[in-house]
């Protein structure tokens, strides 16, 4: 039911977590885990994610639950709403990826808990479709807002997301 109010493929499934927290650690688990099965070879190391700077502090404590050096949580920066600047993804990208490291997730936030902003999805969903990465929405505060006709364009691209958190105890 859920999965159809994201507009999401048929077959998606989901599970439920005691909060946004392991809800993050679950996806970035699944992320990595997908990563690591597709490029066996690859060095914890060496794994990096892209999220905004003003993405929730869960997202930096799951990555070091799941042995990823703090490192390579590379914070993009925000726009005077922020917002993640995705116009400089393909920057950070590239500085990444010559430091001999790889992208393999990118989490959108939706919204920033302090500052409500929401990130520009369609365009995340666009920069990692293109470079095949891991696509996960941070949507534990402001995902409820799919049930709201009037804000739910908020979430437009959330559909592209391979995972998405909500909590049901915020908005
Ligand atoms: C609250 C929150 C979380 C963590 O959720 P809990 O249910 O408190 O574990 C994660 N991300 C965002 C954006 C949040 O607002």
């Amino acid at each position: 039911w859920l999965a159809g109010l994201f507009s999401l493929p048929h077959g998606t499934s989901g599970i439920i977590t005691s909060g946004g927290s392991l809800g993050n650690m679950t996806a970035l688990l699944t992320a990595k885990a997908q990563y690591l099965n597709n490029h066996p070879q690859t060095s914890l190391n060496k794994l990096a994610l892209l999220v905004s700077e003003e993405a929730h502090y869960s997202v930096s404590r799951a990555i070091a639950i799941l042995g990823i050096p703090a490192e390579n949580l590379i914070k993009v920066a925000v726009d005077d709403k922020f917002r993640m600047r995705t116009d400089l993804l393909e920057d950070y990208y590239n500085k990444i990826s010559k430091e001999g490291k790889v992208v393999f997730c990118v989490v959108g936030s939706s919204c920033s808990t302090s500052s409500g902003s929401f990130d520009d999805l369609t365009s995340i969903a666009y920069f990692a479709k293109k470079h095949g990465i891991w696509f996960h929405v941070d949507a534990a505060h402001g995902g409820p807002a799919i049930f709201s006709k009037r804000y739910k364009s908020l979430l437009d691209g959330i559909d592209h997301a391979d995972s998405i958190v909500m909590d049901f105890h915020k908005m």
